[in-house]
């Protein structure tokens, strides 16, 4: 895509996204507590589930300094239906890091970040982009498999963390919008250009920028010309 495609791109996802962006509790707040929460929750463990757990976490622990209060038996309760309990420990000891090292502050550098335990190079960059509105592309699988399938690279289990994908997942990241753009390409990845099931084409705001949706196009209508001759 040229310059001029990409705009064009941006645009769309991101109306696309103002219509259709799920409205989670996590996504109505710019605070970097809330969002560096919710992004620990969230990893592998579905939104559905972790709502409800979010929002009884923030209504008895509305700040980092309350939560660096609780004792470890507490954490346990109010996390413990997320599963994966190995995590409750890691926020714990997190939080603690953020108290003593950062004074209480979520740092916004991301070698600091990256410096927490359990925080992985997508809760970085999500922080950064929701709390801060950084222009910093979201890499999970599932992005991933949508910048694949724009420009019908193969994707592998390793892609989330090849530099290609990297250059290419920056070279479309809306630099005034990012928050709604990274908002909109995980939606697009939920919704619509889906992993289990064929991409949903027809419905995609962005086809006409697809060229894996372009090659099976011209497939298609050369099995049909082949058929018809
Ligand atoms: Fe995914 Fe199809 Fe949209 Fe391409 S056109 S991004 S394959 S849903």
């Amino acid at each position: 895509m040229n310059t001029e495609e990409i705009m064009v791109f941006q645009r769309t996802l991101k109306d696309w996204g103002r219509e259709h962006c799920r409205p989670f509790p996590w996504r109505k707040t710019d605070e970097p507590y809330k969002i560096l929460l919710a992004e620990l929750m969230l990893h592998r463990t579905q939104a559905s589930q972790v709502t409800k757990v979010y929002e009884n976490v923030l209504e008895r622990y509305p700040n980092i300094q309350s939560l660096a209060n609780a004792t470890s038996v507490e954490l346990n309760d109010i996390l413990y239906p997320l599963g994966l309990h190995w995590r409750i420990n890691l926020i714990g000891e997190m939080i603690g890091i953020i108290m003593k090292r950062f004074g209480a502050e979520i740092p916004q550098d991301k070698a600091d970040l990256l410096s927490l335990p359990g925080v992985s190079e997508y809760i970085a960059s999500s922080v950064r982009c929701f709390a801060w509105n950084i222009a910093e592309p979201v890499i999970d699988t599932n992005t991933v498999r949508v910048i694949g399938r724009l420009f019908n690279i193969e994707v592998k289990d390793s892609s989330r963390r090849n530099s290609n994908f990297r250059r290419l997942a920056s070279q479309l990241i809306d630099s005034i919008e990012p928050k709604i753009y990274n908002y909109a390409l995980l939606d697009l990845a939920d919704q619509v250009c889906t992993k289990r099931q064929i991409p949903k084409c027809l419905q995609c705001p962005v086809a006409g920028f697809c060229l894996h949706y372009r090659d099976g196009q011209k497939e298609f209508n050369m099995t049909k010309a082949v058929k018809v001759s």
